[in-house]
């Protein structure tokens, strides 16, 4: 439920609906709005919600007391209408900028990984990829250069300025990972592994969500929930398709699940079209199509010779291919800009309805 205090309320109203949720086993999160405060009681409430909404309703500074029905709460919109935007170094994702993440998908060593730096910064890539620890699913193929590859990552920031993401796969694995990387990436397979996504909570970099491959977008919200209710509020969504009957494609890249997560959710969205189709042809009109239908930016795939690469060799895109893709998909994120959402919703939300009751009836 959400306790939403007066306009003007004090600071000392605020304090004291906080402790009043704390004392009764529960956590409370504000957000501080344009117009006023909102406060998310999360933890469990079971049959005693109606007692706690009568309690919470009579405190000072309280206006109203709204249930929700959703189990996704603190990355709801109707918790906060405004879009989260991430900043990290020179890159901000989630204003309506367009990110672009482009680097191999395994660093394979310092010359790959410096070649591939240099050629994607040029043509406007704003953050560098590279994966060091590798999710691979056979216990056979190469499993990433680990430390010495976040090294590599590391001298690349350096070199072109550009932050770096790379993948955790474990908790023991998350200090060192943030010691090098400007921002986490969970990847598919550890979506909903919840001592990671809790670990996630108390580091102090962005963390980049991808969609389980099974997973529904609920499921995916509430990962981004565990992290976000863990302390940290810098989640970037990131759908990478997920598996259907279909097997040209090495999966099915859910391009309703962009506008619908803008839709529920205040988090930036990034779409892979690397890891969703697996074709290195398929992967620039994915691309574009993602950004046409509003994701805040894309990750590719792209490595100097990809054909000799020691991982994702048929989807990564080639330095020209990388070049081509940007020629086309600048002009593309340009046009949809101003059309992200629809008009009457924003107006809605930009109006605070998107906390009231009616706000919830519009899902
Ligand atoms: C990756 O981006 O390096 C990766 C392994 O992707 P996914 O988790 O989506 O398969
Ligand atoms: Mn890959």
């Amino acid at each position: 439920m959400f306790v939403v205090m007066t306009v003007g309320a004090s600071e000392a109203e605020v304090l004291g609906v906080k402790s009043q949720i704390l004392a009764e086993g529960l956590t409370p999160f504000d957000h501080v709005g344009e117009e006023r405060v909102v406060i998310a009681v999360v933890g469990e409430i079971g049959g005693r919600r109606p007692l706690l909404i009568e309690r919470f309703t009579g405190l000072a500074g309280v206006e109203r007391v709204t249930p929700i029905s959703r189990p996704f709460k603190l990355t709801s919109r109707e918790f906060r209408p405004e879009d989260t935007v991430i900043r990290v170094l020179d890159a901000v994702i989630g204003d309506g900028s367009l990110t672009m993440m482009a680097g191999p998908c395994s660093v394979e060593g310092r010359d790959m990984l410096f070649e591939t730096a240099d050629a994607v910064k040029a043509a406007g890539a704003t953050v560098l990829r590279g994966g060091a620890f590798k999710p691979r699913t056979s216990p056979y193929a190469f499993q990433g250069l680990g430390v010495e590859g976040l090294r590599y990552l590391a001298e690349a920031r350096e070199r072109t300025g550009l932050p770096v993401i790379t993948e955790v796969m474990e908790p023991s694995q998350v200090d060192i990972v943030a010691e090098y990387a400007d921002i986490l990436q969970i990847g598919t397979r550890n979506m909903q592994n919840y001592s990671l996504l809790r670990e996630m909570g108390r580091v102090a970099r962005p963390v980049m969500l991808k969609r389980g491959y099974g997973a529904t977008v609920e499921e995916w919200l509430m990962a981004a929930e565990y992290i976000v209710s863990s302390g940290n509020p810098n989640v970037i969504l990131c759908e990478r398709g997920i598996r259907t009957f279909e097997t040209y494609t090495r999966n099915t890249m859910d391009l309703a699940a962009v506008p619908l997560v803008h839709h529920l959710t205040h988090l930036p969205v990034i779409v892979d079209p690397s890891h969703a189709t697996g074709k290195r042809w398929l992967v620039k009109p994915l691309a574009l199509g993602g950004v046409a239908v509003g994701a805040d930016g894309v990750m590719v795939e792209v490595h100097p010779t990809p054909d000799q690469a020691l991982s994702d060799a048929e989807q990564q895109l080639t330095l020209d291919q990388f070049r081509d893709l940007m020629t086309d998909v600048v002009p593309i994120h340009a046009q949809v800009r101003g059309l992200r959402r629809d008009p009457v919703e924003a107006g809605a939300a930009a109006a605070g309805g998107a906390l009231a009751a009616d706000g919830l009836a519009r899902h």
